[in-house]
């Protein structure tokens, strides 16, 4: 209380011991912590919208016989790789796993890398 503590400063030692006053003064910091946070993020823009490749450009699509469109979602596995990587909306994803799961059944994808 009589030493002023900068911004994002806290003591933990002290936090269970000080009145309630104490606290409000912290949450207050906090929520200004976070505000700053918030705002900082929206400018940097460092959290960009992923947008699903079919969705945006219809003239894509998807075929099971076209192994190089398809290795494009796969890694060098061989493996699938996740919606939340790709960006790929539910439904396109759900059409592309059938597809490569397809693609390895006539073996032109593999089920594993050449590594292994
Ligand atoms: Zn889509």
């Amino acid at each position: 209380m009589s030493a002023p503590s900068g911004p994002g400063g806290y003591r933990r030692d002290r936090e269970d011991r000080d009145d309630r006053r104490e606290s409000t003064v912290k949450s207050r910091l906090r929520s200004r912590a976070r505000k700053k946070a918030r705002k900082q993020n929206k400018k940097s823009g460092f959290l960009r919208r992923k947008v699903c490749r079919f969705c945006a450009d219809s003239s894509l699509q998807i075929d099971y016989k076209d192994a190089k469109a398809l290795r494009l979602f796969t890694s060098e596995i061989g493996k699938m790789i996740p919606r939340r990587i790709s960006g790929n909306c539910a439904k396109h994803q759900r059409q592309l796993a059938v597809a490569i799961k397809r693609a390895r059944h006539i073996a032109i994808m593999p089920f594993a890398g050449h590594g292994i």
